[in-house]
Order: C-alpha cells, then structure tokens, then sequence
C-alpha cells in the first residue's frame, strides 16, 4: 500500500515535469516582465531532476516520504533560484506528514499541503497579497482542506482546490510585488501574474488529473 502511494508520487512527478516543459516559454516570459526571466528553465531543471530522483528512489523501494524527499533535494540542488528552494520546502513538508509506511487518506493530504503552505510561508516570509506563489498555495490549500471536511472525495477535492488555485493566480496580475527579485520592479509587476503563482497551478492541475486517474 505504501509502495502505491511511492509510485503515485513519481507518477505525479512525472506529469509535472511535462507540464512545466509545455509552459517554460510562457513561465520564462513572465518572470522576464519582473523577473530575471529565467523561471521556466529553472523550474523545467528542477522538475526535471526531481523526477529522475523519485523515479529512482521508487525503483529502489523506497515509501512516498522517501520519494519526496530524494525528489526535494534533487530539485533545489539542481534548479537554484528561489522557486527552486520553495519546491522542495514543498515536497519535504508534504512527505513529512504523508511518512513513508501508510497509505494517506484524503484528511492526511489536506494537512500535508497545508503544512507545506506554513512551510514554505515560514521559509521566504512573505504573506498573502505580496504577489508570490504563496498567493495561490494558501487558496488551494483552503480550498482542499474546506472540501475535504465536507466528505468530498480526494480527486473532486483537489480538482476544486487546483481551480481555486488557477483563478488565485489569475488574480496575482492585479498586485504588485514587494518581495523577491521583482521588488525592485514591483510596478512593472501590474497587469502580468506572479510566474511562481501561475506554475503552482499548473502544476496542481495536472496532479488533479493523476490523482482521478
Ligand atoms: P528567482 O527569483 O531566484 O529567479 P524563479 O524565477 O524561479 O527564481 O522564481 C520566482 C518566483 O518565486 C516568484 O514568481 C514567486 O512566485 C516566488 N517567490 C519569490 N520570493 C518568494 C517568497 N519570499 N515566498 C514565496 N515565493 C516567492
Ligand atoms: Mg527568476
Ligand atoms: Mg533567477
């Protein structure tokens, strides 16, 4: 049981590191109108590298806790920038309350991407409406845990939750950024969303459909 849910983890990898191939030009043009433009390569080595890590470590046995967590380093080290080191705070946190022996239910899925939000928030201290990823992260986590206490079901939850995420990110193009690299150009910032915003969407998007699947 443990082991599915270690292979469900690469599994998901997998299609993330697709989905951020199809969207790099588009992640890196945003990142340039603020940024230094280089946030699709960089999420495209780090998703990349991730996958290969928990592709791995599950070809060794390895449980999802593991898995997450060969696949955080890889990402981190591999990426650099700050997204990089966001993802795996991340993935570490989730793997951390998934653990490597039991099959997560849907409630142990909900704390898990809530205590990645806390984590990643504790990690680069900014808070909602500083048009980051935490901008979409808290929404999609609300969103999951407020469904899931209601009895939906894990893949209709996430689903809900990763639109919930993708009008979050929409909506971070009407901010302005005070934080991070795009601090110095937060005014430029207005009318274009937050790149980090825009590939954690895609990137719940697209695990909502590995999870219905
Ligand atoms: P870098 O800024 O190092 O070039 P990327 O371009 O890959 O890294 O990632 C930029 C994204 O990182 C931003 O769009 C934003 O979503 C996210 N980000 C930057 N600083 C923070 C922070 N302190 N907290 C949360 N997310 C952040
Ligand atoms: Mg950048
Ligand atoms: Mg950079």
């Amino acid at each position: 049981e443990s082991r599915a849910c270690a292979a469900t983890v690469a599994t998901a990898l997998e299609a993330v590191a697709r989905i951020v191939d199809e969207h790099a030009d588009e992640l890196g043009r945003l990142d340039q109108v603020a940024g230094d433009g280089d946030h699709g390569i960089g999420m495209q080595r780090g998703a990349h590298a991730a996958r290969d890590a928990a592709r791995a470590a599950v070809g060794q046995g390895a449980g999802a806790e593991t898995a997450l967590r060969h696949a955080a380093n890889a990402w981190s080290d591999r990426a650099g920038g700050t997204s990089g080191a966001i993802w795996a705070t991340i993935l570490k946190a989730l793997g951390s309350v998934i653990g490597d022996e039991a099959r997560p239910g849907a409630e142990d899925l909900a704390r898990g991407v809530s205590a990645a939000s806390d984590a990643v928030m504790a990690f680069g201290k900014a808070k909602v409406g500083d048009k980051t990823m935490i901008d979409a992260i808290v929404p999609f986590s609300d969103e999951l845990s407020a469904r899931i206490g209601d009895g939906q079901g894990l893949a209709e939850a996430w689903s809900g939750a990763a639109s919930a995420a993708t009008a979050a990110a929409d909506a971070t193009a009407a901010m302005k950024a005070t934080l991070g690299r795009a601090r110095a150009h937060g005014d430029k910032s207005v009318g274009t969303p937050d790149p980090g915003a825009v590939s954690f969407a895609l990137i719940c998007t697209t695990v909502a459909d590995v999870i219905s699947s």
